[in-house]
């Protein structure tokens, strides 16, 4: 199967507690596209400047991921995107945002890029989301992320969009933005009512929480001894989610399917998290991804108390 992802291709300058990076590789569809592409073919669609290093481009091919529909615009600068983390890790502050050339680009996809049996919409402008999902024939599942800063300044839009994909997949702190609503599961579903079969909250160090119309499933974050840098950590784990659900669209994509593909999404975020921007997610494996996902199942796992033995 195939997926399309169009989202930020991008420059960052991140400080953390740990040091600081003033121009890495970056950039929400570069995230995904790392972690994506260890479960199957990916296409990414963006525009990237003249400043943008073919060195770069080598690492967004990386496990065969296809470039073709990234357009590099020669004159324009690089998406550029500057934040601080203090000691909560969770939490971070955005100090420059510069669009770029995303600012004008108009979305053309190739007919292999429409044709994708999935689609992910990461995080940029909604309007360019739509535009997206608008050329795309019949994807069998689509999903979409976003962030405080688009639902403050293109709110319509973004609900516009969200009205039309299968999964909305969005940190917790945005979704009770959105909806106005305290509870993330009461959020979530009002999220529901809109048009979405499926609503995942993010919530950093503390996992992730999937409710559907079957229920609520809620996964913990795979437990690191040592967060470097938590950048684009919502972007591996939205990639290794569509990735593996991409690897078995064959089946329904219903919540048990969901919340499996969920433990890998959190397992791939769990090594981006270990070092700076994409640096270990560029030489991480299926492998290795498979033996924290199977620990992260043995973690969950508890005796259920029989009626005799509980003395609640
Ligand atoms: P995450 O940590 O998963 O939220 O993703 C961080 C990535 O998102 C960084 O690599 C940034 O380049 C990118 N990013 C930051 N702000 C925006 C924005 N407003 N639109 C699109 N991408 C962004």
């Amino acid at each position: 199967m195939t997926i399309t992802v169009v989202g930020s291709l991008a420059y960052d300058a991140v400080t953390t507690p740990s040091g600081r990076r003033d121009r890495m590789l970056g950039g929400a569809a570069t995230h995904f596209a790392l972690a994506a592409s260890m479960f199957d073919q990916v296409r990414v669609v963006g525009p990237v400047g003249g400043d943008f290093s073919e060195a770069h481009l080598s690492v967004l091919r990386t496990r065969g991921t296809l470039t073709d529909d990234v357009e590099v615009i020669t004159e324009g600068k690089t998406f550029f995107w500057r934040g601080e983390y203090g000691w909560d890790l969770n939490s971070r502050e955005t100090l420059d945002t510069q669009l770029g050339v995303f600012e004008h680009f108009e979305p053309r996809l190739s007919q292999a890029a429409r044709e994708c049996d999935v689609l992910f919409l990461a995080n940029i402008q909604p309007a360019l989301q739509a535009s997206v999902l608008d050329q795309c024939v019949g994807p069998r599942w689509t999903a979409l992320d976003s962030m405080n800063l688009w639902i403050d300044i293109a709110r319509q839009d973004l609900i516009a969009v969200i009205e039309r994909v299968d999964c909305l997949v969005l940190n917790d702190a945005e979704l009770r933005q959105l909806t106005g609503k305290p509870s993330i599961v009461g959020a979530a579903r009002e999220v529901l009512g809109m048009g979405p079969t499926a609503v995942i909250a993010k919530q950093g160090e503390y996992g992730a929480v999937l409710v559907t119309a079957d229920g609520v499933f809620s996964v913990p974050a795979y437990p690191v001894d040592s967060v470097v840098d938590p950048t684009g950590a919502g972007d591996s784990f939205a990639g290794g989610l569509t990735g593996y659900l991409s690897s078995n669209v064959g089946m329904p994509v219903d919540h048990d399917l969901l919340a499996t593909a969920m433990a890998y999404g959190t397992a791939a975020a769990s090594f981006n998290v270990e070092e700076f921007g994409t640096e270990r997610v560029e030489r991480l494996t299926v492998e290795e991804v498979q033996t924290r996902v199977s620990e992260l199942h043995r973690m969950t796992q508890f005796t259920n108390p029989t009626p005799e033995a509980s003395r609640v």
